[in-house]
């Protein structure tokens, strides 16, 4: 007989990797992986999100298992509640997946759910015995059971709650006991939570029974003894003979601000004996077997069969999604429009109101928004744009796509922003200038004031490129972006900048005619409805103006933001104040560990009130430390850190450099800021554990 084909979901997890070593000389097993690389000799593994039901289906049609035991999900009770939206995907719509595929192949399916939502104070439910969820966690499993029903109503659901030897990064229960008796520390365990552990092996067996067997629909896969997680640890202590007395028991009723848990998630095991027979469970015979299974070498099996864990790194930057987003997205999706709907207009307004500017137009990146703006200023062939060579290449771009030429004004080093004499030398040099457009690198603003007077002098206009500073507040008090000091302020939303809509970007502005011309140019340079029209008999019809008409009066483009963006847009938008204060939290942090380093000299420290904390940027004098930036990269990604370095000068970049005869040798103090410069993580989920990755990482590397 050829062996039956078992597709096991959540392949790096506790249950799976037990199932696959031990199973893997009965069974052909492939296993389904997320993030983390599994390798277990005659076990196949698939790369797979389960997210994606057209993914899922592709794969269990290439395969065609015999058995599906989907056992992936977001088990944590704590994540579970803090993220319901990415638990709602773990557990229900990845179970939805699963089973609408296993209906359509007619493929049995075991799924493992949970003894979550027994009845809280009575001992042993039964398959039949529900109560409402207490939890998010309990919630979405109990959901998937619905899922399954309706998708794959052959399939077996298990309630269960095991123990086995587990990878490092996902202990068990009795390996959280083990480790900790065995490290000589306290383990607190209740005293008041009962529930009926079962060895995962024991629960192998079972999955394996019931391949020969004709059940269908629920069953409670648990052990025979009904325990208190203290009197469990107890049970532990004793068969791997170790200290019981650094076991405390305490009570669950205790702890305040845990999530709330059935106390009693006991279930019975009647009915699984009724299906197959009477077989023991106990909890003294299981552990026999797990202090076996140790001295087989199963607790390195396990760890051995994960050849490459996924290094976790903290990034320069980051977007934060929270379940608010996620519904706005929902909503905004259960809408009539999902693009030129009437959110965009609200997201204007809000941010026009944010920033304290009369007009706000929003457009699909800012890059699109520098190009409108230049050429609502109107920049054409022949005229000058200067801007900060430390900056994206978005800044300067905009420039080339309107015919004119980019150039440059080198940074002050002080502040890393453009200098404004040195934007005046650049203005009478060229004698062409147009239009200038500071950044306010990192977030930190420009000194607005003293740009001005240089624009004004040369009779050109301010753009200011805000990518970084949503939220920062100009030296003489007003928001940026409030164009106090300039024609038009543009931000980006792209996921690193302070609030997200994937890509997207704003131009904010006080001036009406701006605003219309930005208005159009957004749109293919079309008008309709009340702004005045061209071509009059074709507008009317007896004086009455016909709806479908319209006119495109000059060359515009297809720059639209979405009204589906915009309703994320508005809801991280009320984020906004949050994001900036955590900022400024973690920035203030650095400051202050970093303040004795000798060899860490931190960059823009003067504006911590005024920015908007984009970046944060240290200056590393690398001939001193005695290594290459590359070598200080690798010294930091082994410590789980990916650094960045903002920006590579744009004078530098070949485009310029072999078309525009850029010379980066005129830009002295951007070019010396490039070589120093380092960009440490900074976004506001960062948790302070991370932050202290960071410190640590800068003291022991850079000292
Ligand atoms: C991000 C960024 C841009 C471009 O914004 P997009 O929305 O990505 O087009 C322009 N300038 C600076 C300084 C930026 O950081």
């Amino acid at each position: 007989m050829s062996k039956k084909k078992v597709l096991i979901t959540g392949g790096s997890g506790l249950l799976a990797l037990n199932i696959a070593i031990y199973k893997k000389d009965d069974w052909e097993i492939f296993l389904v992986l997320n993030t983390k690389k599994v390798s277990i000799d005659r076990v196949v593994t698939v790369k797979l999100n389960l997210d994606s039901l057209g993914d899922v289906d592709e794969m269990v049609e290439s395969i065609r298992p015999d058995y599906i035991i989907h056992t992936a999900g977001l088990t944590s009770v704590e994540l579970c509640e803090k993220h319901r939206s990415n638990a709602r995907i773990s557990n229900v719509i990845t179970t939805r997946n699963i089973a609408k595929v296993a209906g359509k192949y007619d493929i049995k399916l075991f799924h493992i759910s949970t003894d979550h939502f027994t009845r809280s104070c009575m001992p042993n439910s039964s398959e039949e015995d529900i109560d409402i969820p207490l939890n998010y966690y309990a919630q979405t499993k109990l959901e998937a059971e619905f899922e399954v029903n309706r998708y794959s109503p052959d399939a077996v659901v298990l309630r269960t709650n095991f123990f086995g030897w587990g990878p490092s990064y996902r202990q068990s229960f009795s390996d959280f006991i083990i480790k900790s008796l065995r490290g000589t520390e306290k383990v607190h365990l209740f005293s008041d939570v009962f529930y009926n552990p079962i060895l995962i092996d024991d629960l192998a067996d079972i999955i394996g029974s019931l391949f020969e067997s004709s059940f269908t629909g629920v069953l409670n896969a648990v052990g025979d003894d009904r325990v208190s997680k203290f009197e469990f640890g107890k049970m532990v202590a004793s068969q791997f003979d170790l200290d019981e007395s650094y076991l405390v028991p305490v009570l669950i009723t205790d702890q305040k601000d845990m999530v709330k848990r059935p106390k009693d998630m006991s279930l019975s095991n009647n009915k699984l004996k009724e299906v197959l027979g009477e077989k023991s469970y106990s909890i003294e015979s299981s552990l026999k077997k797990l202090f076996t299974q140790e001295f087989d070498g199963r607790d390195k099996q396990v760890n051995n069969a994960v050849v490459h864990e996924d290094p976790a790194l903290i990034y320069y930057g980051k977007q934060s999604i929270d379940d608010d987003d996620f519904d706005a997205i929902m909503a905004g999706l259960n809408r009539s429009f999902l693009t030129q709907g009437p959110k965009i207009k609200e997201f204007e307004d809000k941010i026009a109101k944010y920033v304290g500017a009369k007009f706000a137009v929003a457009v699909s990146n800012l890059t699109a928004g520098l190009h409108i703006a230049c050429l609502a200023a109107g920049l054409k062939k022949g005229d000058s744009l200067i801007t900060s060579p430390i900056s994206f290449v978005a800044s300067s771009n905009c420039a080339l796509y309107c015919g004119a030429k980019p150039n440059f004004a080198d940074i002050d080093p002080r502040t890393l922003n453009i200098d404004a004499e040195e934007v005046r030398k650049r203005c009478k040099e060229l004698g062409n200038v147009k239009v200038i457009i500071p950044v306010h690198f990192s977030g930190s603003p420009c000194d607005m004031k003293e740009l001005a007077a240089v624009a004004d002098e040369y009779g050109a206009v301010i753009i200011e490129d805000a990518a970084h500073a949503l939220g920062a507040k100009y030296k003489t008090g007003e928001m940026v972006g409030s164009c106090e000091h300039s024609l038009m302020t543009g931000f980006s939303f792209h996921p690193v900048k302070s609030i997200t809509m994937g890509e997207g970007g704003v131009i904010t502005t006080n001036e009406e005619e701006i605003y219309k011309q930005l208005y159009r140019l957004r749109s293919h340079g079309i008008i309709k409805g009340n702004d005045p029209l061209f071509i009059d008999e074709e507008a009317t019809t007896d004086g009455l103006p016909n709806p479908w008409y319209y006119e495109m009066q000059q060359l515009g483009f297809n720059y639209r933001i979405t009204d589906l963006q915009c309703c994320l847009g508005i809801s991280q938008l009320k984020k906004l104040d949050r994001f900036i204060a955590r900022r400024v939290e973690i920035a203030q942090t650095y400051d202050l560990a970093f303040k004795h380093l000798k060899n860490v000299k931190v960059a823009q420290k003067g504006t911590r009130a005024l920015s908007a904390h984009h970046l944060y940027n240290i200056r590393v004098d690398f001939k001193k430390l005695g290594i290459s930036k590359n070598e200080l990269f690798e010294l930091f990604k082994k410590e789980g850190i990916s650094l960045h370095v903002f920006y590579i000068p744009i004078p530098m970049q070949p485009y310029y450099r072999d078309k525009l005869k850029t010379d980066i040798s005129d830009y002295p103090n951007a070019l010396k800021y490039y070589r120093e410069a380092v960009t440490l993580p900074l976004y506001p989920d960062m948790t302070d554990k991370d932050i202290n990755n960071v410190i640590n990482a800068v003291k022991t590397i850079i000292k």
